[in-house]
């Protein structure tokens, strides 16, 4: 059997080792430290964002900014369909109701005629959403103007779920500080990582204090244990945090590495009719965390997305369906849905193949191979 080729697989650069001795020599090996402080002054150094709070994962981040927001158990929040599912499942983690938004055609993301259209009705039923929770997926921007224009009109806070995005910019800004709060992701799968990892970014250094307060325990100045709130464990470790200072060193050529993948899939593709692929919006940078494409066997003469994926997985290849949309998840169908069934749509005919920055030239031919082989069939 040849070597496994995954669909996006951890890439170390090389000083990682030296953030994570330093931590063992220092005997700093606890959920706090220098290497967290530093990691948090790279991201704010890197986005842009004025405060930033590293924690233990990116559903944390979510979890802590809808806290900051005050969302209460029956309060509704906006979100993405199209997502994973982190994004959702920490608006249950309040006992809010999630209430989803499909995609638009081009960006793949949040359609803004949806939102609007969700937004005047649920005020008309009485109840206005608490906030607005954005993806980015696949590091591809929004409709970031219609969408930060929409959330103003109707006095609504935003949320921009970039666990995917880190990387990628709209104007030159980057993607997760268009909103009061923006999170990140650091899971092994993503851009960079530190094995596990997320954090909260934002402008709003009250929101930042408060997040790092919950995430130890919310212990109150005391000599002893004195708790006023209820505190969560959500802090990075600092050993974690060793590994994602090395990371940030390697960021952009990592992002690099992914849009030649991209670019290297499309030129290859280019002459097939029905292989479409998800594109970089105008005034945008996409990080192409994964390239994904879709397949219309209308087109195809008959060949369908899964017909790739089991050619791909036949030569030890991991390939994978775009993510299944939330209102179409046993777990989340019977929440309230607005949309024309854009996602689903994209959810059929859509795969995500090999894209990590650590892919050789040999396993890209591998992969071209079996995708020019399954379609000029
Ligand atoms: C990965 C991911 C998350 C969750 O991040 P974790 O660090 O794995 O908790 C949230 N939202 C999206 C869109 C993601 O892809």
């Amino acid at each position: 059997m040849k070597d496994k080729i995954w669909l996006s697989s951890p890439h170390m650069g090389g000083d990682e080792i030296k953030f994570v001795q330093e931590a063992f020599d220092t005997n700093w090996v606890a959920p706090l430290g220098p290497n967290v402080n530093g990691f948090e002054e790279d991201l704010q150094n890197y986005t842009g964002a004025k405060y930033a709070a590293a924690l233990s994962s990116g559903t944390a981040a979510l979890h802590l900014s809808l806290i900051m927001l005050g969302v209460q158990p029956g309060d509704e929040v906006i979100c993405s369909s199209f997502t994973f599912s982190a994004t959702i499942n920490a608006i249950r983690y309040q006992f809010a109701t999630p209430i989803t938004i499909d995609s638009e055609e081009e960006t793949w993301n949040m359609s803004p005629k949806f939102l609007e259209e969700a937004i005047k009705d649920r005020i008309a039923n009485g109840k206005k959403p608490k906030a607005v929770v954005l993806v980015h997926l696949y590091g591809v921007s929004a409709k970031i103007d219609e969408i930060v224009e929409i959330c103003n009109r109707y006095e609504i806070p935003l949320i921009e779920d970039a666990a995917e995005a880190l990387g990628a910019t709209y104007k030159g800004k980057a993607l997760g500080t268009f909103g009061v709060m923006g999170i990140l992701s650091f899971n092994g799968n993503k851009i960079i990582t530190t094995s596990g990892g997320g954090a909260l970014i934002s402008d709003n250094e009250e929101y930042i204090t408060k997040a790092r307060f919950l995430a130890t325990q919310a212990r109150d100045n005391a000599p002893h244990y004195q708790h006023t709130h209820v505190g969560y464990n959500y802090r990075m470790s600092n050993i974690c945090a060793g590994i994602g200072r090395g990371q940030m060193k390697v960021l952009d050529e990592h992002v690099a590495l992914r849009r030649k993948n991209y670019a290297f899939y499309k030129e290859e593709l280019a002459k097939y009719e029905g292989i479409t692929f998800l594109e970089e919006p105008e005034n945008s940078f996409a990080n192409m965390w994964l390239t994904c494409i879709l397949v219309d066997p209308a087109k195809t003469g008959g060949i369908t997305r899964d017909d790739i994926r089991l050619a791909l997985e036949a030569e030890n290849i991991e390939s994978r369906p775009l993510w299944k949309p939330m209102h179409l998840q046993p777990a989340y169908e019977a929440h309230p849905f607005y949309g024309d069934g854009t996602s689903e749509r994209l959810f059929n005919m859509g795969l995500c193949i090999p894209s990590g920055s650590n892919l050789s030239d040999e396993d890209r031919n591998r992969v071209i191979t079996v995708l020019h082989a399954v379609l000029s069939k």
